[in-house]
């Protein structure tokens, strides 16, 4: 017997490959063709889930593997937080993509209307890790010496006729001063 998904029984070589239209069409599943982000090739839902990727997310096992948030290890955070941003990057990058100019007038807006206020807040902590932030600052200096000198002399080189025209305006002007 063919396999069939949901409740209108669909089977895969009647399913659609594009979300839009089988919302559209209203079947409860779509079938793109394509590996979700686990490699699985399987129909998707009407919401886009990959239904194996769901089916592993409701087992059992995987419930019980699941620690509750507040027992995780600082490291095990940070892992889980890193799978959750890699498993949203992709939708992440496309959401801003489309979006980038109303993220930017956004953030414009954000800036201009709490300008004094982040400004402060900003100043207030500076001041508040004036030596934290030194003392950073140095180790990654003396961690990155040779980095930084390589770049300052590539940054150098490649802006070298800018700058001794600079050196030459300076000295007619302290020139012209003198005489
Ligand atoms: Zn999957």
């Amino acid at each position: 017997m063919v396999k069939t998904y949901g409740p209108d029984k669909l089977t895969v070589d009647r399913m659609l490959p594009i979300k839009a239209l089988a919302n559209a069409a209203k079947h409860s599943h779509y079938f793109t063709g394509k590996p979700c982000k686990r490699g699985h090739v399987v129909p998707r839902d009407a919401r886009g889930e990959c239904i194996e990727c769901a089916r592993i997310l409701n087992s059992s096992e995987y419930k019980k593997a699941k620690k509750p948030r507040r027992l995780l290890t600082p490291e095990e955070k940070a892992e889980r937080r890193r799978t959750y941003y890699l498993s949203r990057r992709d939708e992440l990058k496309e959401y801003r993509q489309i979006n980038k100019d109303k993220i930017k007038s956004q953030k414009q807006q954000y800036w201009k209307k709490n300008k004094d206020e982040l400004k402060q807040k900003s100043k207030k902590y500076n001041e508040a890790n004036k030596d934290r932030m030194a003392e950073a600052n140095r180790d990654y200096y003396e961690k990155n010496r040779e980095t930084i000198r390589q770049r300052k002399r590539e940054y150098y080189l490649k802006n070298r006729e800018k700058f001794l025209q600079r050196q030459r305006e300076y000295r007619q002007r302290m020139k012209r001063k003198s005489d």
